[in-house]
């Protein structure tokens, strides 16, 4: 069976998680391949709603194996809380549909705590952090000064190895932010306590997904984020630390042999972004309220608004691109029922010329958007499941948007729960 990645094309939040609860049964096996627990990716079917922050979205199907691989930033805490959660709600978390990597690096504490101390040393020139110690994490894992999961189970110099960081660590919060230095005992006692309540869900995740490969077994990739924070090809430095893009799949998911044959972005009918950042397409005041309120705009992990606005064609094409889409789903197209006009930024305009290419970031801040109406529909559509039953209008701004951005728009979702949806 073919193997499928599951990838934002924009800022994030396009209905990711979403995505993968409805496509995920038939497959095997879910992976996460980079990212930590700062993805909120909200799901709502038969069991309920849920904001899921590490653990992939196949969890709900039963049969479906779950694997957080080596890429991914794996605080062994967060991921408790949402293992406890979970079950709190009747969903089976065990070793059995859940397994991390061996190789995954661990996000201590003091990755989060440098995290929130950067963005207060930093104050106004902020990155809009989630405080979830993402970059001094991925930072630290290029730097070697991290510890591997199989650590807790294999290595006889754990503590030897903790000593070696804390003590660099220590120096970095002291020298830098003046602020208390971490004890190792007090480490000792994290470390033991997450081996416990994690230990059992480690294993060698790449042998397993080779075995499955050779199975013929079906794998679905759920990214974090989207093209737009990817490390390399983002808006940097407004990017994540990690890189969002499928071509990441073969070193962060654990099977470096990966060939993925379908690609799907998902992209929402109109633009949100959480946190610092230029957004051309972005809209301010009452219009802006209007549309959050619309689409629910707050974060699935913060509770923070989203800047909202138009679709971004521009950007959106850009996105497409990087990330070597081979088809896309369109979420919350029932969100924009409720406009008479419907705004596309078609094209930037910088430095008085009309550009339709993504341009390098720092002259982001210098474009403005070119936007074109296309008529509204004005009327609910989130019953609908046939393209033909769709009105007009919403029909045309999905091929407007189909031919604008050159990808074939697979999947029109219309609602949040997992039937609402329409395939073309
Ligand atoms: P992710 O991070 O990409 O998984 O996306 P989020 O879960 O952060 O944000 C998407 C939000 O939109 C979630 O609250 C979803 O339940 C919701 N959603 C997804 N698709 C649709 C849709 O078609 N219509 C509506 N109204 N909500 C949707
Ligand atoms: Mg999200």
């Amino acid at each position: 069976m073919r193997n499928c990645a599951i990838v934002g094309i924009n800022w994030g939040d396009e209905g990711k998680g979403r995505i993968v609860d409805l496509l995920c049964s038939s497959y095997d096996y879910v992976v996460r391949y980079q990212g930590g627990g700062n993805a909120g990716h909200t799901v709502v079917n038969d069991k309920g709603k849920f904001a899921l922050h590490l653990i992939p979205s196949g969890i709900f199907h039963e049969g479906v194996i779950n694997i957080l691989g080596n890429g991914v930033a794996l605080d062994p805490e967060s991921l408790y809380e949402e293992i406890v959660f979970l079950r709190s709600k009747g969903i089976e978390v065990s070793p059995a549909n859940l397994k991390i990597s061996d190789r995954a690096s661990i996000l201590f504490p003091w990755h989060k705590e440098l995290d929130a101390l950067e963005e207060e040393r930093l104050k106004d020139k902020k990155y809009g952090s989630t405080k979830q110690g993402i970059a001094p994490f991925y930072s630290n894992k290029y730097q070697k000064k991290t510890i591997l999961m199989g650590e807790l189970l294999y290595s006889s110099n754990l503590d030897e190895h903790i000593k070696d960081i804390l003590e660099w660590k220590n120096l970095i919060l002291k020298g830098v932010y003046n602020a208390e230095p971490i004890s190792f005992e007090d480490i000792k006692k994290w470390v033991e306590d997450m081996k416990e309540k994690i230990g059992p869900f480690i294993c060698d995740t790449t042998k397993l997904l080779m075995n499955a490969v050779y199975e013929n077994k079906s794998i679905l990739f759920e990214a974090q984020l989207g093209s737009l924070r990817d490390l390399d090809y983002g808006i940097y430095p407004y990017t994540t630390s990690s890189n969002t893009l499928a071509s990441y799949i073969p070193i962060g998911s654990g099977l470096p042999t990966a060939k993925i044959e379908e690609i799907l972005g998902v992209v929402k009918a109109y633009s949100t972004c959480v946190g610092e950042g230029p957004f051309v397409s972005e809209w301010k005041g009452e219009d802006a309220d209007k549309l959050r309120e619309a689409g629910m705009e707050y974060g699935a992990k913060t509770g923070r608004p989203r800047r909202v606005g138009p679709i971004d064609i521009v950007a959106t094409k850009y996105g497409v691109e990087v990330q070597n889409a081979t088809s896309i789903a369109l979420t919350k197209l029932d969100v924009l029922s409720y406009m008479d006009k419907i705004p596309v930024c078609v094209k930037y305009k910088l430095h008085g010329e009309e550009i339709d290419h993504f341009p390098f970031p720092s002259l982001l801040e210098e474009c403005e958007p070119v936007i074109e109406y296309l008529d509204g529909w004005k009327e609910d559509i989130s019953k609908i499941r046939k393209w033909e039953e769709l009105p007009n209008n919403a029909r045309v701004y999905v091929e407007f948007i189909e031919k604008q951005i050159n990808c074939h728009i697979k999947y029109v979702s219309v609602g949040q729960e997992r039937n609402a949806y329409i395939e073309r």
